[in-house]
């Protein structure tokens, strides 16, 4: 039997339990039911279970809009950012209406009909699903691989290799030598947090990234939920850290030295004398064309000064029986070597769109407000901020979402659909964004566009009174109704 709902998200995740929750309090008489892949709730912070793992952006902005983020850490730990996720779909009743074990495979639209209908496999068996409006909060990586790159040799590797999107439960480092191949956001946290039990950890990387220390705990928060309660201070907090975070992104753009020559300073201050910070830490890009990578407490830099911990900046010719060989000549011996080499990108979860019978191919779409495709009805997806908190943008396309359905019900239209009929727009990269990760994949997304609303600002405060409080009918995105079947035409007359 195929079940029918008004809305249908898909991923139980960050985005997708903020979106459920959106939902509920905005339009509690919608039905709805969430598609989840896996077994459990959470996406990308179920999935990462490396050591030390945690967020690389302060908890007040990934923390949900409604849901105030009360623990002391700011920057936090991987299984305290799951419990919040999952704390927040329990206390809503939102797991009630997730389905584990469903891949969503196919969803196609029918104009006739106004409705989804989306195919998915749980335990090896195709089911089927209909819907209203289709609201996509599936991530943007695989989740079965991340990114390997070929290196030679490899299989002779005498050690253990482990890429952290895949962490055996049971792998001990107590006494191992260790390296780490990367220099992102993985790799400057599994250092620091291997380095305590590990004989040595090496960070191998091809070329240095922007990497800023900041305080774990953010002092002026725990103050002011101390003086304030939780409810009343996060959102002051919310402001402040969405401020000093623009502040510092804007700065980085319009004056790239100045914002070279801090980093650099205070990278040189948690340093030991007379490290060679032109060797390791001086990237040869500038501030914010790739992510810049969040250290809490200098933990990177405390564990290179108390030598528990190396950089070393080479290229691998090649894995031996017992390390790696490095172009230099320099061999590095190792236990274990962990491919901190990244992601690979996916774009709305591989499920394959159909429009009308059309298949929908997603490079030639345009994203309009960065949440919405041209040419595909009564569809939404989620891709947070590169530059900010993933979860600013996500509660903003779940406001944006929430007031385009309660204007389809009040006009009684049962379809919207963006359309870009405006001959200046051209095609700009979905994210504009120089970190590999991102290069290697960008071709397979839809397109953003130069002008409003296709264009992607990557701008919070944009966002905010675009998506909440921007108009709805805004001559692009059309709506109708659907066709009166011809017998009840007839009908009628
Ligand atoms: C290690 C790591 C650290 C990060 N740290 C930060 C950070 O500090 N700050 C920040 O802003 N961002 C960070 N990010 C980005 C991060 O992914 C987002 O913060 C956020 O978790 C994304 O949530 P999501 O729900 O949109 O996607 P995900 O967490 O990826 O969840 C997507 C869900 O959809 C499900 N799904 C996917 N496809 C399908 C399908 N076809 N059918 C059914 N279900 C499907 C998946 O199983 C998953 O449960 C980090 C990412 C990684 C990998």
């Amino acid at each position: 039997m195929t079940e029918h709902v008004d809305v249908l998200i898909i991923g139980a995740g960050l985005s997708g339990i903020g979106a459920a929750h959106h939902l509920q309090a905005a339009l509690p008489g919608k039905t709805y039911a969430i598609l989840e892949a896996r077994e459990t709730i959470g996406g990308t912070w179920d999935l990462f279970r490396y050591p030390g793992v945690r967020s690389d952006s302060d908890m007040h902005t990934l923390g949900y809009r409604f849901r105030p983020w009360t623990q002391a850490k700011a920057i936090a730990d991987g299984p305290s950012i799951l419990r919040y996720i999952r704390d927040t779909a329990a206390e809503a009743g939102i797991d009630r209406h997730i389905r584990f074990r469903h891949r969503v495979v196919s969803a196609s639209w029918s104009g006739e009909d106004a409705r989804w209908t989306v195919e998915a496999i749980h335990d090896g068996e195709p089911v089927r699903f209909t819907c209203g409006f289709l609201f996509a909060c599936s991530g943007y990586y695989r989740y079965d691989a991340g990114h390997l790159p070929d290196f030679p040799g490899i299989e002779r590797f005498g050690g253990t290799v482990v890429h952290p999107q895949h962490w055996p439960e049971d792998l001990d480092h107590t006494g191992k030598k260790v390296v780490v191949i990367g220099s992102g956001a993985t790799a400057v946290t599994l250092v620091p947090a291997m380095a305590g039990k590990a004989a040595h950890v090496t960070m191998l990387q091809r070329s240095p990234t922007y990497i800023m220390s900041l305080p774990a705990e953010d002092a002026i928060a725990n103050t002011l939920r101390r003086l304030l309660g939780a409810r009343r201070a996060y959102p002051i907090v919310r402001w402040k850290n969405v401020a000093a975070v623009t502040l510092f992104y804007r700065l980085s753009r319009r004056r790239p030295r100045l914002v070279r020559s801090i980093i650099r300073k205070a990278t040189i201050r948690r340093l030991p004398p007379g490290y060679d910070v032109d060797t390791h830490f001086k990237p040869r890009y500038r501030p914010w064309d790739q992510r810049l990578c969040i250290v809490p407490d200098g933990d990177l830099f405390a564990a290179i000064r108390d030598g528990r911990a190396s950089v070393v900046t080479d290229r691998i010719t090649e894995f031996t029986e017992t390390g790696l060989r490095l172009e230099s000549g320099t061999e590095l011996d190792a236990d274990i070597v962990v491919t901190a080499t990244g992601l690979r990108l996916l774009a709305l979860g591989g499920i394959r769109l159909t429009v009308d019978g059309r298949d929908v191919a997603l490079p030639e779409t345009m994203a309009y407000k960065g949440m919405m495709l041209s040419g595909v009805p009564n569809f939404a997806f989620t891709i947070g901020y590169i530059n900010a908190s993933w979860t600013l943008k996500a509660d903003l396309v779940s406001e944006y979402v929430m007031r385009l359905l309660r204007h389809l019900d009040a006009r009684g239209h049962d379809q919207c659909v963006p359309v870009n009929d405006d001959p200046d727009v051209t095609e700009q990269p979905l994210m504009d964004f120089q970190a590999g990760y991102v290069l290697r994949s960008i071709e397979e997304f839809p397109k953003a566009g130069s002008r409003t609303p296709w264009r992607i600002p990557m701008s919070y405060a944009h966002d905010l009174v675009d998506l909440r409080y921007g108009p709805i009918d805004d001559g692009v995105m059309r709506f109708s109704r659907r066709p009166v079947p011809r017998e009840a035409a007839r009908r009628s007359a």
